[in-house]
């Protein structure tokens, strides 16, 4: 949302549809694709994509479609940003690879630096790179596990925090992530989150009270390594806990000598209109797992947190062939120094106070909605049968399907497959994003199930 467009993209900022929502071009290669990619890879609309910037996405059919997911929250600075685009440009003619674990080089130092710099709290801290979201969170789990020599870890209800075998574990939700891939690891536990549409009232503070119970008389203080939390659920369907519920269950960690991870993969990075969801929250995690908004694309993903954490675990205990690559840390500096440029802490506030009050009239004046909620750029709303908590996913189904068919790319999520998200990239125009709210709110009105 800001005038500056030539630090965003070149490509038109236009809503611009040519032939029908997935075209001609897009529907042969989805033939193509069918015969050539597992069936358990899929897509949520099979438009295939030529271009992308700002907070357009252009396909092979020529059409320019109106983006509000990022690519699950990936783009927040705009695909091909232009200093990501010259970054990364100029690293892949120096070199492309030599394993930090090999002979290193300064942009992943670099990367560090800015992580340490930017997460939570102002302890001396350390980082680690990794490839992905699941990779990050497998490895807090293994740098907590080693730094207390305990094994228990302990997650919520809506949790998603991958697909990985440990991951996946770690993830709530059966259908489609965890049917027929078992058996999965053990040590893990789940507790109830503070979930405020569907929680009768109750405060963050009793929601807590409520979970750590449930650690004690489940498991014991004494023996939990790590509470893993996504302080925004992102998958689960956008459930911000009440106030009070981050830091009561920070407060139990740090009295129990617990790690406190927060999976910011999601929410961080200028998503909620801070650096971090724990900002907000005025928690400090022990640990801070990134990754989606961190490097405009390119996959990178990190591990931060209290130096006698981080360096608890002995040489070569954690890393991998690619993580930190050069081009990923390239492009990491270069979406950070472009979050900071354009304020886009600020842009995600804008986009707030932009939608939000729009799809709260919405729920009021239509009824389908029982709940609007988020911060900053990662908005959402709970579809509900009227007057009730009943799910209906039916409905927030039918909903992104009438917005695919107008050229405006969201995204579902929740427990209960009832919720529309939208996770616009930061640089999104009012204009456009105006427009994309514009087809949302009409199909909302007058979508039928
Ligand atoms: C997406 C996500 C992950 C997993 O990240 P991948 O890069 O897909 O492995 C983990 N935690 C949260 C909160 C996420 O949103």
């Amino acid at each position: 949302m800001t005038s500056a467009a030539s630090q965003i993209t070149d490509l038109p900022q236009e809503r611009r549809l040519v032939t029908a929502i997935p075209g001609p071009l897009s529907t042969a290669l989805h033939g193509r694709r069918t015969a050539a990619v597992s069936a358990g890879i899929a897509s949520t609309l099979p438009v295939y994509t030529a271009k992308a910037g700002g907070g357009v996405i252009v396909d092979i059919d020529g059409n320019s479609l109106i983006d509000l997911a990022s690519g699950i929250a990936v783009t927040s600075v705009g695909n091909s940003a232009p200093l990501v685009v010259a970054a990364v440009s100029e690293q892949v003619a120096n070199f492309t690879h030599t394993c930090f674990m090999v002979t290193p080089y300064e942009s992943y130092v670099a990367v560090a630096e800015k992580l340490n710099a930017l997460t939570p709290g102002s302890h001396e801290k350390r980082s680690a790179l990794f490839n992905s979201g699941s990779e990050a969170v497998e490895n807090a789990v293994k740098i907590a596990r080693t730094f207390t020599r305990r094994q228990a870890v302990v997650v919520f209800d809506h949790a998603y925090h991958g697909r990985t075998s440990l991951t996946m574990a770690l993830t709530a939700k059966a259908m489609p992530y965890k049917k027929g891939f078992g058996p999965f690891p053990g040590e893990i536990y789940r507790v109830p989150m503070s979930y405020p549409f569907r929680d009768n009232g109750i405060s963050g503070k009793e929601a807590a009270a409520r979970a750590i119970s449930m650690m004690d008389k489940q498991i014991g203080g004494s023996e939990i390594a790590a509470v893993i939390i996504e302080p925004i659920q992102g998958e689960g369907g956008f459930i911000a806990p009440a106030d009070g519920f981050l830091p009561a269950i920070s407060e139990y960690c740090t009295a129990n000598g617990i790690v406190f991870v927060a999976d910011e993969v999601q929410s961080g990075f200028c998503r909620t209109g801070d650096w971090f969801a724990s900002d907000h929250e005025g928690v400090v995690p022990d640990l801070v797992t990134t990754a989606k908004g961190i490097a405009g694309g390119l996959p990178v993903s990190a591990v931060t947190g209290r130096a006698e954490i981080m360096d608890s675990v002995h040489g070569s205990g954690l890393g991998g062939t690619y993580g930190g690559n050069p081009l990923a840390c390239a492009a990491a500096l270069a979406a950070i120094e472009t979050m900071e440029t354009l304020d886009l802490n600020a842009a995600a506030r804008r986009i707030e106070a932009l939608a939000k009050p729009r799809l709260t009239a919405l729920a009021e004046s239509t009824g389908r909605i029982g709940d609007v909620r988020g911060r900053g750029g990662m908005l959402a709303m709970e579809f509900t049968v009227a007057g009730s908590l009943e799910p209906d996913a039916a409905a927030a189904a039918a909903v992104a399907k009438a917005c695919h068919a107008q050229g405006v790319v969201v995204l579902t999520c929740g427990t209960y497959g009832n919720v529309i998200r939208l996770l616009p990239p930061l640089v999104i125009g009012e204009a456009l994003l105006s427009e994309g709210l514009d087809i949302l709110e009409e199909a909302v009105r007058t979508v039928q199930v």
